[in-house]
């Protein structure tokens, strides 16, 4: 098919229940998003299966969940207070502000006055707030910009804690905020959004092995994203474009319908971090190598998944438009594990009391099976079809007169639209 429009899965998203805009009753709040039933389905659903791959299935991984708001200490000894800036540039004419490295500045995209553009000033992304009711210096903390701070402070009470091998890792899934200049592009740049981020702690003779590792890993989690292998692109990121604590990055970008971007990020952040909370904080970062004498800190390898990018390239490579008995459908071919609902349970008719019995008690066997299984009696079939094919629901169960004779039910396929009878045992146990 065609290649798929923006406005397309932004439609989708609002229509069926996955993403509205936040604060949309007053007009919105730029930048923000919130999820609807099947939108949080379909991310805890992309959380879980990262939880699972890379903590609970390994030997090697911890997990955390830190406080949000850290002391200030941890913003200033990482170089987010100094650095973690963008340069933004404004508008004479208008006023309007840009992040500077993002357009074209001969011309203002607002107002459109040549040679407008103040000189760019680095603007610090990080949301400013005063924790308890003394509004001076020593209250200020910040929104974390980013959750691996969390895990660097936590290094030491997990080594001494579970006192771990090397290499070993932390991963941490949670909220991050950015006050971004041009928050745009749908959920792509979010002012609040959610990381799923680990680092891996290793011996720095051994960084390029680990390196290696986690790269081939990332593209495991793209397979079990279902994203199409030519979609996705290694970038190797030069020094000059690199994050002040980075030696080595490579951005995974994914061919979006607004252009090819960043879906997820794989840095060497060296010692760089447990360093800076070593000489700022005074406690011994250093990991001893059990049953020797040998002592060094750590340095750490960083796969960073931004959860909203990852939803948006599952949506993305998932929406399909095809004809069927000469009308258009639309449907989500999601992998069918990360489907917010598995299966949707409808009784032929909804005013015959004992096929609605019947189809009830295939739902309630599905949904102890399955969990997230949808009752549709709504309309006739074919426009719970579309409905469900629009959610991408892989199959619909219809319970019919010949049911109540012979225990079987229609299933039908999302993908194929083929519909075959089953016996209600063959998918409910
Ligand atoms: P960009 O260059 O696009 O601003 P970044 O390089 O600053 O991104 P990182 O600091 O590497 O991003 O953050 C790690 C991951 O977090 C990104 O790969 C992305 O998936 C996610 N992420 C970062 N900023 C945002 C945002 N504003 N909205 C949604 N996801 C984000």
């Amino acid at each position: 098919m065609s290649e798929v429009k923006m406005e397309d899965i932004v439609s989708l998203a609002k229509r069926r229940g996955f993403v509205y805009q936040g604060s949309e009753i007053y007009g919105g709040l730029s930048g923000t998003w919130d999820y609807g039933p099947l939108g949080v389905s379909l991310k805890r659903n992309i959380m879980n299966l990262w939880w699972d791959m890379f903590v609970d299935s390994r030997d090697d991984m911890y997990g955390v969940d830190a406080a949000i708001l850290m002391n200030q200490k941890v913003w200033q000894a990482s170089g987010h207070v100094d650095t973690f800036t963008d340069p933004l540039v404004e508008c004479g004419e208008c006023k309007s502000r840009f992040r500077e490295d993002q357009i074209d500045t001969s011309k203002c995209l607002n107002c459109g006055k040549e040679g407008s553009f103040s000189e760019a000033r680095q603007f610090n992304m990080m949301f400013k707030t005063n924790v308890g009711p003394v509004d001076d210096e020593s209250s200020v903390s910040y929104l974390r910009p980013e959750t691996a701070q969390g895990i660097f402070t936590n290094y030491r009470n997990i080594v001494d804690s579970f006192y771990p091998d090397l290499p070993f890792g932390v991963g941490q899934v949670g909220k991050a905020f950015r006050n971004e200049i041009s928050p745009r592009d749908f959920v792509f740049r979010s002012r609040e959004f959610e990381q799923m981020e680990i680092e891996y702690f290793v011996h720095p003779g051994n960084w390029e092995e680990s390196f290696e590792h986690w790269r081939q890993q990332v593209w495991e989690w793209l397979k079990a994203l279902g994203l199409p292998e030519d979609k996705v692109h290694e970038l190797e990121v030069p020094e000059e474009d690199r994050a002040h604590y980075s030696k080595r990055t490579i951005d995974f970008e994914f061919d979006y319908p607004i252009g090819r971007k960043e879906l997820l990020g794989l840095a060497y952040r060296t010692d760089f971090d447990l360093m800076n909370i070593q000489n700022s904080a005074g406690k011994s970062m250093e990991y001893t190598i059990k049953g020797t004498n040998e002592k060094f800190v750590p340095h750490v390898i960083e796969p960073s998944f931004g959860v909203e990018r990852a939803l948006m390239a599952v949506l993305v490579s998932s929406y399909r438009e095809d004809e069927q008995n000469g009308e258009k459908r639309v449907f989500l071919a999601l992998p069918h594990h990360l489907a917010p609902v598995k299966y949707c349970v409808s009784p032929l008719l909804k005013n015959k009391p004992e096929l609605v019995e019947k189809a009830r008690e295939v739902y309630q066997a599905l949904k102890k099976k399955h969990g997230n299984v949808m009752w549709d009696d709504n309309g006739n079939i074919g426009k719970r079809y579309r409905r469900q094919d629009e959610i991408g629901t892989p199959y619909c169960v219809v319970i019919d007169f010949d049911s109540l004779e012979d225990n079987t039910v229609t299933i039908r396929d999302r993908d194929t639209t083929e519909q075959k009878r089953v016996t209600i045992s063959e998918i409910t146990e």
